[in-house]
């Protein structure tokens, strides 16, 4: 992992950890840095209260308004990126557009509740990790890496015909069955849909990540309406906005 002060570079060989993130934050808090980690390419950017223009920081930073999520690693997976456009809506909208869009605004709402977040990718991109065969390989490694307390992997999967679809939530050990639940239930609230709920089942990433870890398929990107609701602004943030809630909800914070 590299660590960026100010736009500068620091010789560093570090393992990222839980512990270092963790760390890393408690003396943010102390000093009033302003920091941000990017997975993807393993840095963790410091802005101390010095650098002069705040203006050209290398990446967005969102101050907490409040510590509810303080102390958690949060790991979001936008499924599918780059070459992998996962399902297509009927007006020509990919699944990955909409799952990394959404995972964008729960990062920031999370981060202004003191959570930190890791993205497994933060731009039109597969996930790649040092020993990854898969991106599933990658995405796990970098939840892992991070020691993230949770794991979410977003999607709008269309592949199969569903009606009135919305969102259902897949876990696959017993241990995520009450995330998934609370993620539902909150998903099924703040989009009135009655359709939500949760239940097994086994795909790769769920199954072989070590933490707590979920599959959102938010809606069905096959339902013109759905692929509508997706792609609007207020849509996305209504839906990052109750996984938001339900991640509350579960850590009963
Ligand atoms: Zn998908």
């Amino acid at each position: 992992m590299r660590i960026m002060i100010d736009g500068h570079k620091v010789s560093t060989n570090i393992r990222t950890s839980k512990e270092l993130l963790l760390m890393i934050k408690d003396l943010s808090r102390t000093f009033q840095w302003k920091t941000r980690y990017n997975p993807s390419e393993e840095i963790v950017h410091i802005m101390t209260p010095n650098m002069p223009e705040l203006t050209t920081l290398p990446i967005p930073v969102t101050e907490p308004i409040s510590q509810r999520l303080d102390g958690k690693i949060i790991c979001l997976d936008a499924g599918h990126g780059g070459t992998d456009n996962g399902s297509r809506g009927p007006s020509g909208t990919y699944e990955k557009e909409h799952t990394l869009a959404i995972a964008l605004c729960l990062r920031d709402i999370l981060e202004e509740n003191g959570a930190s977040v890791v993205m497994t990718r933060s731009s039109d991109m597969l996930p790649t990790a040092a020993d990854s065969i898969t991106d599933d390989t990658a995405r796990i490694s970098i939840a892992t890496e991070a020691g993230a307390d949770v794991l979410l992997s977003l999607h709008a999967d269309g592949f199969y015909p569903r009606q009135s679809s919305r969102s259902t939530v897949y876990f696959y050990r017993d241990e995520a069955e009450s995330l998934a639940h609370c993620l539902a239930a909150s998903l099924g609230d703040e989009l009135l849909s009655s359709a939500s709920s949760h239940r097994f089942g086994s795909f790769p990433l769920i199954r072989y990540a070590p933490m707590l870890s979920v599959w959102v398929d938010i809606a069905s990107l096959s339902a013109p309406e759905e692929e509508l609701f997706l792609s609007s602004r207020d849509g996305r943030a209504k839906i990052a906005t109750a996984l938001y809630q339900g991640i509350t909800q579960f850590f009963r914070v």
